[in-house]
C-alpha cells in the first residue's frame, strides 16, 4: 500500500520562539497561511492522482500547529475533517512543538481524527537545546511522546543533527533515548544555515561552525541503522520540508545535497561490506558483490566511491557488482584468483 501525504503548508505566523536555525519568523509576513478555497483546491487536486488502495493523510506542514489559536486550529481542522468522514482521505498529520502539547490539546486532535503528531524534538541534549534556544528541557520532550503515545496517536520524532554544541557521541544517546519511546517514525534533519537566522549570524562571526558533507552521511549512516533495527520507518534523511516547501529560502552554508539520502544509505552498504570483510581472511585480488538489484548504485557509490575505497582499503584489483535477486537482505561475496 502507497502511502501518500497531502501537504498543506501553514506558516507560523507569530510564533513566540525564536530557534536559531529558523526564519520563519521573518518570513512570516512573505508566506501566506492558505485560504479554506486554496486548501480544498490542494486537496481536490492531490485526491484525483490518488488510487483507492493508497493510504492517503492530509498533512500540516510548516510551523507549531498546536501552538496556533485554538480557534484557528479549530478552522483547520474542520476544513480537513470532512475528508476523513467521506471516507476519501485516513487521516490527519501534523507537526508541532514538545511544549505545545498538552491533554486538552491532545482531546481537540482527536475530535478531529489526527492520527498522527510529529514532534520536532531536534536533540534530547541539554546543552544543545539550550544553544539552540529550543526553549524547553528534554524531560519536557519526553514527557510529550509518552501523552502522544498513551493518547492513542502514532507518534514521529524529527531530529537534528549538527547543531551548536551537537556531538556525534550526543546524536547516538538521543536516538537511543528516543528509541526507547518507541515512535512509529523519524526524520532526520543535518542543521543547515539558513538566510536572516541566528544561525547565519553565528556562522558570519566564526562562532558557528556546520558538519560538512562527509560528517553529516557519517552520523546519518550511524543513527539510521539504529532506527531501522528498533521498527521505526526512517521518513526522511535530508533537507527540511519547510526549506523544501519556501521557495525565498537561502541555504548559506552546511551539509546540503539533492540526494543526501541517497549518499547516507550507500554509507550504510559500505559499512556492512567493510564490516563482513574486516572479518574474513582475504588473499584473492578479484571479489564480485552480489546485491539486490535496487542496491547496485547505492553499493557503487557516487562515481564510484565506494568501489575505489574498496580497492584502497583490501587491495583488490577488480570489484564487479551484480544484481542477484537472492540477496534481498544480505550481500554476498564471491571472491576470484
Ligand atoms: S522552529 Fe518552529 S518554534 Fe522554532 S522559531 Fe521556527 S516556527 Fe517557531
Amino acid at each position: 500500500m502507497k502511502h501518500i501525504n497531502i501537504p498543506i503548508f501553514i506558516p507560523h505566523e507569530g510564533c513566540p520562539n525564536d530557534c536559531i536555525f529558523c526564519n520563519q519568523r521573518k518570513i512570516s509576513g512573505h508566506v501566506r497561511t492558505p485560504s479554506e478555497a486554496e486548501m480544498v483546491s490542494t486537496i481536490e487536486e492531490h485526491l484525483q492522482t490518488v488510487n483507492p488502495d493508497d493510504h492517503c493523510e492530509i498533512a500540516f506542514f510548516g510551523g507549531s500547529f498546536t501552538g496556533l489559536p485554538e480557534q484557528l486550529q479549530k478552522h483547520f481542522l474542520k476544513i480537513v475533517h470532512r475528508y476523513v468522514i467521506e471516507g476519501r482521505v485516513k487521516g490527519i498529520r501534523l507537526s508541532t512543538r514538545p511544549d505545545y502539547i498538552n491533554t486538552a490539546e491532545l482531546n481537540l486532535l482527536k475530535q478531529y481524527s489526527v492520527k498522527v503528531i510529529e514532534l520536532g524534538i531536534q536533540s534530547l541534549d541539554e546543552e544543545v537545546l539550550k544553544k539552540s534556544l529550543r526553549n524547553y528541557s528534554p524531560q519536557t520532550a519526553i514527557d510529550a511522546c509518552r501523552m502522544i503515545k498513551d493518547n492513542g496517536f502514532s507518534l514521529g520524532v524529527q531530529t537534528m543533527i549538527g547543531l551548536p554544541k551537537d556531538t556525534l557521541q550526543k546524536s547516538i544517546d538521543t536516538a537511543k533515548r528516543l528509541i526507547e519511546l518507541e515512535p512509529e517514525m523519524v526524520r532526520i534533519y543535518p542543521t543547515l544555515v539558513i538566510k536572516d537566522t541566528e544561525l547565519a549570524q553565528q556562522y558570519f562571526n566564526n562562532r558557528y561552525k556546520p558538519l560538512t558533507l562527509d560528517e553529516a552521511v557519517l552520523w546519518c549512516s550511524l543513527l539510521v541503522p539504529m532506527y531501522e533495527e528498533a521498527n521505526i520507518q526512517v521518513l526522511r534523511i535530508g533537507l527540511q520540508d519547510t526549506v523544501d516547501l519556501q521557495k525565498g529560502n537561502e541555504v548559506i552554508a552546511g551539509p546540503v545535497h539533492p540526494a543526501f539520502g541517497d549518499l547516507v544509505y550507500s554509507k550504510i552498504l559500505l559499512n556492512h561490506i567493510t564490516n563482513k570483510l574486516d572479518s574474513m581472511d582475504i588473499r584473492v585480488k578479484k571479489v564480485t558483490i552480489h546485491v539486490a538489484p535496487s542496491q547496485v548504485s547505492l553499493v557503487v557509490g557516487q562515481h564510484r566511491r565506494n568501489i575505489n575505497f574498496l580497492k584502497e582499503k583490501y587491495g583488490f584489483s577488480h570489484i564487479k557488482v551484480k544484481a542477484d535477486q537472492k540477496s534481498q537482505k544480505s550481500v554476498l561475496f564471491e571472491f576470484l584468483d
